[in-house]
This record gives structure tokens, sequence and C-alpha cells, in this order.
């Protein structure tokens, strides 16, 4: 806490609260007429004096402390403002402690807070009773139980048979618990995250090409760039921030070029927008490569320095031509042509995708060849340059990858399979190690069905509404032998467990984040835990403790400090730095070591030092469009939501602007099927059909219909297919499923079932 921090007196029930509100109720309205009075007597720089002295006074009756955001990877800072209760309000922070956004938040970032004192907010541990009915306990009856559940599936099945979904929403240090817990206390590697789900195709590609799976660059790479390549991307609802940072730099003159199945609206600003079919984007990735080699518009000497394997991966691309490209991507050539020739003749560009790019079942192939596009350009290691996968969730990248909690890495990326890494951590750990990597999320339901997993630890996720193939998730949750599940809210997943322990929000504890340029940030807690839930950290260490290991931690920076000694990479980042630098972005290998702004710029983290350049063939989607289901259908996020709503359906603001999904169809489209706009429509496909609202609109192209991800009663991925995975990354294609759509005769509306509060009624 700030020593600026100060408390406001303790809020009063009844009689006392009445009275206590009556008092500030007349201050305020002794402050309006003094505040007239004044305006009247006192010149202007005297009335500046007094409304300082006001609002100094008004503000020392609030906490303030610094925080970084927990919805997005942008990973905006912010003063938070409470009463020591609720948030009353967000302003940006000393522009030194938040480089990312300056003085900029959007929406979630400044409003959404409501959910932190919803009704619904779990504070007590939940167990069933003898009926099967939810019923609230202590801690140690609830922990007693989750001990009995996870240790008869290890003593009957092995360790192997547990796995755990850990949280990108939960801090650094709370992940590299996960991950320990996982292959200390549990015995298994099937530790996984929602990262599974986006962008684990972006860490393959990226990570097999050039060295490191994430970004290149650091947010003001952006404003030095003389040209963007956006793709898959709908920057402003999804990275709100990071898009108003690069519409500024198109107005100050930076090319932006976007390629998009959506007439997103960075469309808008774009110098060029060209519409693509989604499902097919290393086809016109490989055209442009074609393109620019082709018109000597590669950079030559970076290719024969700092390069490898170029001539096969020029071979490859080979059969891309204009017209070949348009045929499978719908790109006209002239507009695949001006968008190589924008690319090729910046001096600088940089070069940023989402999950249009890497939620596919060739996800893996369209990161290497944006990698592929960025190293023969030359476009890797400067300033202004780089390649910018922008993550999702507030913290996936460190929570949901440079901790460790993967099947096939242990923290900083250190493999699983490699004999002296993983000695190092079992020699650290105290434990034995399985030299296999484990089960990735989407593998987790296959063995779930299969019988070679039978429990499961699910901390902050809500796979129930996020997996792929919705119907299939459901019924390996139903079957479970043994879940346990650790959040806020009561939510889908939740529906199914044996145990549900309440956590507390990102506003109630400590520790770090990292954005998505790799910058670690300082996590404040601003506001107390809610009735007895606790911070995920001191959940872990207390079960493991019960499970007879002996966790001392005292905070999240005796977390952090015993997981930077054994994780080069965060090696020299301890939390006195970051909170003193504002940041520190890895590799930061010592306290010496300044920390990497832009990766890449002596040499590539591969074997050799350069750059692997990848022959990408094409494959098609797994799944096509056909005479059955002549449609595709792909999905995707909105501004106001936030993944599966468990922290924006509580928002009554926000509800206000966006309380349900609907699916965008094309005019033509919905005139071939008798649609108009607002019209419920049946959406089916080989793994089921949702009802939903039509938004008739220009901005989708014929024969593609869009529909977001956030509303259980409209989900989505009832349609979509949980066993079409990327053969390498194993993420699904959420973007390409072959759907129809009809009109629902005589509905005029979908019926909504609120997550109602539960407390009060166990
Ligand atoms: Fe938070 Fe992302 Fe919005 Fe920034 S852009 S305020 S990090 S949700």
């Amino acid at each position: 806490m700030t020593d600026e921090r100060t408390k406001m007196e303790e809020r009063k029930e009844g009689v006392a609260g009445y009275m206590q509100r009556a008092k500030e109720q007349a201050t305020r309205n002794v402050e309006h007429f003094t505040e007239g009075m004044a305006a009247e007597m006192m010149s202007e720089g005297k009335l500046f004096d007094v409304a300082q002295e006001i609002s100094d006074e008004r503000l020392g009756e609030l906490t303030v402390d610094d925080t970084t955001c927990g919805y997005c990877a942008v990973g905006c800072r912010f003063d938070v403002y409470t009463d020591g209760e609720e948030v009353l309000a967000t302003r940006a922070t000393d522009p030194e402690k938040s480089p990312v956004n300056d003085i900029s938040t959007c929406v979630k970032g400044k409003f959404s807070y409501d959910f932190v004192n919803n009704d619904g907010r779990l504070t007590k541990p939940l167990v069933r009773d003898e009926n099967d009915e939810w019923r609230e306990a202590t801690w140690e009856e609830a922990y007693e139980q989750v001990v009995e559940g996870f240790e008869s599936i290890i003593d009957e099945y092995g360790g192997d048979s547990m796995c755990l979904i850990a949280s990108s929403k939960a801090t650094n240090e709370e992940n590299y618990l996960m991950s320990k817990f996982a292959r200390q206390v549990l015995g298994t590697n099937s530790v996984d995250n929602c990262n599974r789900l986006c962008h684990s195709s972006t860490v393959a590609g990226l990570a097999s090409t050039l060295g490191f799976g994430a970004a290149s660059v650091s947010v003001k790479d952006f404003e030095e760039a003389d040209a963007i390549l956006l793709s898959g991307s709908n920057t402003t609802e999804a990275h709100p921030v990071l898009a108003t940072r690069i519409k500024q730099q198109v107005r100050e003159g930076t090319d932006l070029v976007v390629f998009d199945p959506r007439e997103i609206q960075m469309a808008e600003y774009a110098t060029q927008y060209t519409k693509v079919l989604p499902g097919h984007d290393r086809a016109w990735v490989n055209g442009l490569i074609k393109y620019i080699v082709d018109n000597d518009l590669y950079d030559e000497e970076f290719v024969e320095e700092r390069t490898e394997g170029f001539d096969e991966m020029v071979e490859a691309v080979q059969p891309f031509t204009p017209e070949r490209v348009e045929e499978l991507t719908g790109v006209p050539p002239a507009e695949l042509e001006s968008a190589a020739e924008i690319i090729g003749n910046a001096e600088r560009c940089v070069i940023g995708w989402t999950l249009g790019i890497t939620e596919q079942s060739r996800g893996t192939d369209n990161v290497t060849a944006l990698a592929n596009l960025a190293a023969i350009t030359g476009n890797l290691g400067k300033p202004g340059t780089g390649v910018s996968p922008f993550r999702g969730q507030n913290n996936v990248q460190g929570g949901g990858g440079d901790m460790g909690p993967l099947p096939d890495n242990l923290p900083g990326y250190q493999s699983v399979t490699d004999d002296d890494l993983r000695a190092k951590f079992e020699d650290a750990w105290d434990c034995d190690i399985a030299p296999e990597r484990g089960f990735y999320t989407t593998e987790m339901f296959l063995a779930l069905e299969e019988g070679d997993l039978r429990g499961m630890y699910c901390i902050g996720e809500n796979p129930s509404l996020s997996e792929p193939g919705k119907g299939h998730a459901d019924e390996m949750l139903e079957e479970i032998e043994f879940l346990v599940v650790q959040d806020l809210f009561l939510n889908e997943t939740a529906k199914y467990a044996d145990v549900v322990l309440p956590a507390c929000s990102f506003l109630e504890k400590s520790g770090t984040f990292t954005n998505t340029d790799r910058r670690v940030q300082k996590v404040n807690k601003v506001i107390e835990r809610k009735g007895d839930s606790k911070q995920d950290w001191v959940i872990l260490q207390e079960l493991a403790n019960r499970m007879g290991r002996e966790w001392d931690y005292a905070d999240t920076n005796e977390i952090n400090e015993e997981m930077r000694s054994i994780t080069p990479i965060y090696g020299g980042i301890s939390h006195e730095r970051v909170e003193a630098e504002g940041g520190v972005q890895w590799p930061c290998y010592d306290l010496d070591h300044p920390g990497t702004e832009r990766l890449y710029e002596e040499e590539f983290n591969t074997d050799s030092g350069k750059a692997n350049l990848t022959p990408v063939e094409y494959k098609e989607p797994m799944e096509q469009p056909d005479e059955e289901f002549p449609l595709t259908l792909t999905t995707g996020r909105v501004l106001y939501q936030y993944h599966t709503g468990t922290m924006t359906h509580p928002e009554e603001g926000i509800m206000k602007y966006n309380d349900r999904d609907f699916v965008e169809i094309s005019p033509k489209t919905a005139a071939a099927y008798g649609i108009e706009d607002g019209d419920v429509v049946r959406l089916e496909s080989r793994r089921g059909e949702i009802t939903v609202p039509a938004q008739v609109t220009e901005r989708i192209g014929d024969d593609v219909v869009f529909a977001p991800i956030h509303f259980a009663e409209t989900a989505v991925n009832t349609l979509t297919s949980s066993d079409r995975l990327d053969p390498v990354a194993k993420t699904p294609e959420f973007k390409v499923s072959a759907v129809r759509i009809s009109p629902v005769e005589g509905q005029e509306e979908i019926e909504y079932d609120r997550m109602e509060p539960i407390s009060g009624d166990v």
C-alpha cells in the first residue's frame, strides 16, 4: 500500500448507517453552497485553490493504489480509488509506471468492477449434501473432501490420472505454484490452461522459427513502424488501448494493412483492407512472400546474415501465385500485390495478429508463415519492426506460459523431456517428474473419455463454455470422478463440481502479471477479500500442506524469489525492480540485466542463432463447407464482454450495452435464407444446434457467419468440434466450422437464464 493510502471510516449498518449517510449528504450540501458563494466572491485563482483543497480533502477519505488491469493482456496500469469495499474510479497512473497505456484505459479498465461485490460472489466453500445439493462448508471441511478426493484417485490410478487447468487470470506467482502443485503434489504433467485454446499455435510457430514463443516487440515499436500488417485481429474490441495507439500512428502516416474475414473497425483506418475467407491464411501469407521475393523486395542482406533455409522456403511458396491465392482465400490479385508492395517497401514493419490466425487446425502453419514473412523482409530485431501476437487474457503470457503450467514445459519454457532441466526441478521441488509430457487441455477431455484421466482441479477457468464441442465437454464433466472448481462465481463448470473453493479477484491480491510484450508488472491489492474467499496461492499452499508437503511462503514475493532462482528468463525480475522500474521485460537473466525491450537484436534464440525459415505447405482446414452445411462459422469476442462472462455478466452497465450474443450474416446470405435483421435463427453444425438473434450486416462476407462466445444460452461452442486440433499445438479450430442456418418461425426472443446469486440459498 502507498503512504497516501488512508482508510475511510467503516460503513455502518441500520440507523448508524442512515446517520452516517445523512451527515455525508449534509457535508456535500454545505460544500455546494460554499462553492456557489465562493464563485461569486473570489478571484479565479483563489477559487482553484479552494477547489483543490476540497478535492484533496475528499480524496483523503479514499484509498488509492496502482495496479495492473485484470482483463486483457495489453497490460494497462492505473490508480484505483476505493472506499475500502468498492472500486469508485480508476485513473491513469504516473506514465512512468504505465508505459503501455500512458493515459488511456478502455471501458472494461474504467468501469467493470461491480462484479467484485456482486451478490453471486462465492464467499464460502461449497460441498454437496446427502441430496447432492450445495451447502456452505468451512474451509477445513472443504479441504478434507478435496484431499480425500484427490488422494483416492492418485492411490487407485496413479498421479498421472489427475489433471489441473490453471488460470491465466491469476498472478505469475500463483501459476508457478499451479505448475509445482501438479508435479509435486498431484504427480502429473497434465497441467495446462486457456493458452491451448488461443495462442499455443503462436508459441509453437514462433519458437520453432525464431526461438521464443512470444512477441518480439515492445508497444513503442508500433510508434516507430512505417507499416503495420494486422490479421485475424479485431483490435478495437479485443485490445482496445493497443488499437488506440495504432490508430494514432495511422493518423501520423503509418500504413496499415488489414486482412480479416470481417470488415472490423480497424479496416476504417486501414490503407488497405482485404476480406479473406476464414481458415486459409497461410495461403495469402505465402502469396505475399512469393511476390516479395519475385520482385526483389526482400532484405537480401538480412536473409544472408541472419536466416537459414531461405531456398527451401522459397521453393515451398512457388505454388502461391496471385490466382491460386484468390482461389483459396478470396483475396483479389491486385490487393495481394498492393499489400506486398506496402510491406516490401516499408523500412520498418510490425506484423500483428490474434486468434483469427491461431484458432485453426493449421494455426501453427499460419504463424510460421508470418514469421517467415517478417524474417525475409528484415523486420525483426530493429526499432519499429517485429512480430506481435496480441495475447488475450490479462496474464496468459506469464501465467499461461512463462510460469510453466504446461504439459510439456516447466517454468521458463524448460522442457520436461530434457533430463538435465527436469532434474533441476526435481531437485528444487523434491519430487519425481515424469519425462513425458502430459495431456494438453483439449486432449484432457478426450482422455477423460478414454479413462486415462479421472480427476480435475480447475482454477479460474470455465471449460463447460470455453472448450470446443460443448456437448462433449459437458458429458465429460458430468462423468468425471472428482472435480474441484476454484473461482469467483458458481460458473457453468462449477455446476458439475464436487467441491467449489471461493477465490479472490485480481483487485484483492498482490503479485505480478506479464503483458503481451513480455513486460512483468506489479499487481497490488486494492480492496479486502470478500467473505472467506482466499487468494489462489493461499489455497494451493494450504492444500499442498494437507497433502504432505511443507510449503511455507509468507507472500507472493517469496514465491517469486523461488521461481526466479530456477527460471533463467525471469532471473533478474524481482518484485522490488518491477515496482521501481514500472515493469521489466523478459528475458532478464540477473539483477544487473536491463531486461529486453526487443528480441533478436543480436541473434535468434535458436541453436544456430539464425532464424529458421520453414517451408509451409498448404493444407485445407479440417472441416470445409459442403452441400449439407454450406456456410463457414467463425467466432470471436465483443468489446463489452470478457470470455465466458464470469466478470462482465454481473456488471449492470456493461450488460446495458451488450447482454446477448448474436450471429452476423451478410445481406445476400440473409436474403437467400429469408432472414431479416433481429430474427431468431437456428444455427446447426454436425455437433449440435443453437438459436440466436441475427444481425444482418455488410461487414461479414457472403457464405460466412460470425458469432461471439460470451453467453451460455446461445453457447456457440455447441457447434465447434472437440477433435479437430492443430497437429502441433493442439489448438481447436474455433474459427472454422461448417454450419447451416434457418429462420425459427414464431420465436421472437431467446430465453435467458441469468446466473442467480447463490449466497443465502444454500
Ligand atoms: Fe484493461 Fe485491456 Fe482495456 Fe487496457 S485495453 S484497460 S488492459 S481491458
